[in-house]
C-alpha cells in the first residue's frame, strides 16, 4: 500500500474498523466522506470508556462521577477550541453540527440587528444549511440573500463579489470549502473585503476542518461552523466559534436548564459564555468523542496528511482525463480531494448504484446544494469525495469500476 510524503496510510487505515467489511461481496471502498467521515478506534473507544466508566450528568452534580463527566466535557471543549485556534474554550459552542451553528447565528446574532432593504451575500456554491437560515431571517426583516456568482471554474466570481459588497451588507457567509465541488474560497481575502464594507463574516467549516489547518484568529473570521462527524468525530455535535463580544451580544439561542444564572417568576438572568448558548443536557459523549477525534488528527503530521490527500485528488484527476465521457464538474486551482462528476449516458443514480454493486461507495444528487447544481445546469453529480484514509489503490478500484459501469450504460 503507498505510503505518500511520509504519510503512512495503511497505518492509518488500520485504526479505522469499519473500513475492513466488504459490500456486495467486494472489500469496501468508502468514498463518501464529504458525507460523513468513518471513526478511528480513538473516538471509538473513547465513547465506550466515557459510557463505561464516566457517564454522569455535568455542571451540577455533587458527586464524584459527574465532577468526571464535567471534566471531561470542559476537557473537550479545551481540544476543539485549540484546534481551531480560538483565543479562549469559552468562544467555542457546542452545538449539534453545522447546520445548528448557522442558525444560531442566523437567528441570534443576524436577526437583532437586520433591516428592511439589508442585504446577506451567501456562496453560489452554498449548502441549503448556509442558505436556508438566512432566507427566513431575511424573510421575517425584510432583507435580501443575494448570490455570489460562480465561475465556470467553481470559484466565486472575486469581481462581482467586490461589486455586490456595500453598505446594505450585513453579513457574509460562505464555506470556507465547498462540499459539491471540493473549491477552497480565499476566505482571508473575502474577510478582509467584508469588514472594510462593515460586514461580519460566517464561514461554513464543515468541509474544512479536516483537511486543512484552520486558524480563526489569523483569518479574522466573526464566527466558524462546524460538524464532528465530518472530522472523524460522532454525529450529533459539532461546533459554533465566534467573537466574544459578538457572542456576549447576542441573545440566548433556547431556553432552559443549564443556560441561567438565576431563574424566578418575575425576572430569569442568563449565564456567560459559553453555557447561554447550551440549553439542556448536552451531548456530553458526543463532545468527548469529538474531542478525542481531535486528538487523533493534532497526533499526525498534517502536512503530511494534506499531502497524502493532494496525491490522491492528483492520481484522480490524472485517471479521469484519461477516461472518455468522464466531465468533471468543478476545476478550482485550489480544492481538497473532492471529484464531482457525471458520466456521459449515465444518470448520477445509476451510476453510483452501478459502482455501490462493485463496493465503492460514493454520493449522488444535489448534495444540498441546488442552487450550485442550477449554476452548471445539471440536476447533480457523482461525488467520490477522499479522507486521509483513501489511498492510490481507492483511486484504481473507482476508475476501473467506472470503466465496467461504461459497460452497462
Ligand atoms: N455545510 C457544508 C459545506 C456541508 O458539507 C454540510 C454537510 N453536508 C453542512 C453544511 C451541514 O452539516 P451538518 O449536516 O453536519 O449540520
Amino acid at each position: 500500500m503507498s505510503v505518500t510524503s511520509g504519510f503512512d496510510v495503511a497505518a492509518r487505515r488500520a485504526e479505522f474498523p469499519l473500513l475492513t467489511q466488504s459490500v456486495h461481496g467486494q472489500p469496501l471502498v468508502y468514498l463518501d466522506n464529504a458525507a460523513t467521515t468513518q471513526k478511528p478506534l480513538a473516538v471509538i473507544e473513547a465513547i465506550d470508556a466515557y459510557y463505561r466508566q464516566i457517564n454522569s450528568n455535568v455542571h451540577r452534580g455533587a458527586h464524584q462521577l459527574a465532577d468526571r463527566a464535567t471534566t471531561a466535557f470542559e476537557e473537550a471543549r479545551v481540544l476543539v477550541a485549540g484546534f481551531i485556534n480560538s483565543p479562549a474554550p469559552e468562544q467555542l459552542i457546542f452545538t449539534r453540527g453545522t447546520t445548528e451553528s448557522i442558525n444560531i447565528v442566523a437567528q441570534c446574532h443576524l436577526r437583532p440587528m437586520l433591516r428592511q432593504g439589508d442585504e446577506i451575500l451567501v456562496s453560489g456554491l452554498a449548502h441549503h444549511s448556509n442558505i436556508v437560515p438566512w432566507q427566513m431571517v431575511a424573510e421575517a426583516c425584510g432583507a435580501r440573500v443575494v448570490p455570489i456568482p460562480v465561475l465556470d471554474t467553481a470559484e466565486l466570481d472575486m469581481a462581482a463579489f467586490r461589486r455586490l459588497l456595500g453598505s446594505r451588507t450585513r453579513m457574509v457567509a460562505l464555506e470556507h470549502v465547498s462540499n459539491a465541488m471540493g473549491t477552497v474560497h480565499p476566505v482571508a481575502e473575502i474577510i478582509a473585503l467584508a469588514h472594510a464594507a462593515g460586514a461580519a463574516v460566517l464561514l461554513d467549516g464543515a468541509q474544512s476542518v479536516a483537511h486543512l489547518d484552520v486558524d480563526v484568529q489569523a483569518l479574522d473570521a466573526d464566527f466558524y461552523a462546524f460538524s464532528g462527524h465530518k472530522m472523524y468525530g460522532p454525529t450529533g455535535i459539532g461546533g459554533l466559534y465566534g467573537k466574544r463580544a459578538l457572542l456576549e451580544a447576542m441573545p440566548p439561542w433556547q431556553g432552559g436548564g443549564e443556560m441561567i444564572e438565576t431563574v424566578s417568576f418575575e425576572r430569569t438572568t442568563y449565564a456567560g459564555l459559553p453555557y447561554r448558548f447550551e440549553a439542556g443536557t448536552p451531548h456530553i459523549a458526543g463532545a468527548v468523542g469529538l474531542g478525542a477525534a481531535v486528538r487523533y488528527l493534532s497526533g499526525l503530521d498534517r502536512a503530511a496528511m494534506a499531502a497524502h490527500e493532494d496525491a490522491v485528488l492528483a492520481h484522480a484527476l490524472e485517471l479521469s482525463q484519461e477516461m472518455p465521457g468522464f466531465k468533471l464538474i468543478g476545476r478550482a486551482a485550489h480544492k481538497i480531494a473532492v471529484l464531482s462528476f457525471l458520466l456521459e449516458g449515465g444518470h448520477p443514480h445509476d451510476v453510483g448504484t452501478l459502482l455501490d454493486r462493485q463496493g465503492v461507495a460514493v454520493r449522488t444528487g444535489h448534495h444540498c446544494a441546488q442552487p450550485a447544481m442550477a449554476r452548471f445546469g445539471i440536476p447533480g453529480t457523482v461525488r467520490a469525495s477522499f479522507a486521509l484514509y483513501n489511498t492510490l489503490e481507492d483511486v484504481e478500484r473507482l476508475f476501473s469500476a467506472l470503466r465496467k459501469v461504461q459497460t452497462f450504460l
